[in-house]
């Protein structure tokens, strides 16, 4: 493991399927983006068209989070990525942080044992409420309960390994209600899914937003 006072080294992955319209450099680049402007930390961005998918066994072995967005192509993931992934988490202790519709990624489906599926959801830019349901849990800290004005609704039930600690649950503008921030520990693996982040919208711009992803890099980076 890296001495902590080191730069946490994180590989950013989106398949890329993302509006460029809203995110121009895709939401790996913005992510990465974001989190190289910030101390402490240093990012890299990669996306499916990269060879090896930019999930080779060297970019993993130098990454001590991988932050992770599919949507449209969790299936053309390779079986040897999900593998090297899983192993790395499970294993090694690498991080992970699936977000959004990556509730349905290989990787994270692989490292649950269930299918992620959600009860529904609606592509209509509703307000969600973010609430902090473990103040006390490192990725929540300095968030209280905020509003995302536009953004994807999803319900329950949320077919997910029972987390081991439910740090955000959302209410939705149509009344649904979902389990939002969920961490776990695979193995030696830390991995937090933050549901947030339709990509219609610019979602991971917003502060709070921004804020939970560094809390969840620190936290499964296991510096906090
Ligand atoms: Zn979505």
């Amino acid at each position: 493991m890296a001495e902590q006072h080191e730069p946490i080294r994180v590989l950013v992955w989106s398949e890329f399927s993302e509006p460029r319209e809203v995110y121009p450099n895709g939401i790996h680049g913005e992510i990465a983006g974001y989190l190289n402007t910030l101390d402490g930390i240093t990012a890299r961005s990669a996306q499916l068209s990269d060879p090896e998918q930019g999930l080779s066994a060297g970019a993993l072995a130098d990454a001590e989070v991988l932050v992770w967005f599919g949507h449209r192509h969790h299936g053309d993931v390779s079986d040897e990525a999900v593998e090297r992934i899983v192993k790395r988490v499970t294993e090694e202790g690498m991080g992970f942080v699936p977000l959004h519709s990556s509730h349905m990624s290989r990787p994270l489906c692989a490292l649950m044992g269930t299918d992620g599926m959600i009860g529904a959801w609606r592509e209509a830019d509703e307000w969600q409420k973010v609430m902090v349901k473990a103040p006390d849990h490192p990725v929540a800290a300095g968030i209280e309960d905020f509003v995302i004005p536009h953004d994807e609704m999803y319900a329950e039930p949320f077919n997910i390994k029972e987390p081991d600690t439910v740090v955000f649950y959302s209410h939705f503008e149509g009344g649904e209600e979902f389990r939002s921030g969920c961490a776990w520990t695979f193995g030696k693996g830390r991995v937090f899914y933050f549901q947030p982040g339709h990509e219609t919208q610019p979602v991971f711009q917003q502060a709070e937003v921004r804020q939970v992803i560094v809390n969840a890099v620190r936290w499964c980076a296991k510096r906090t």
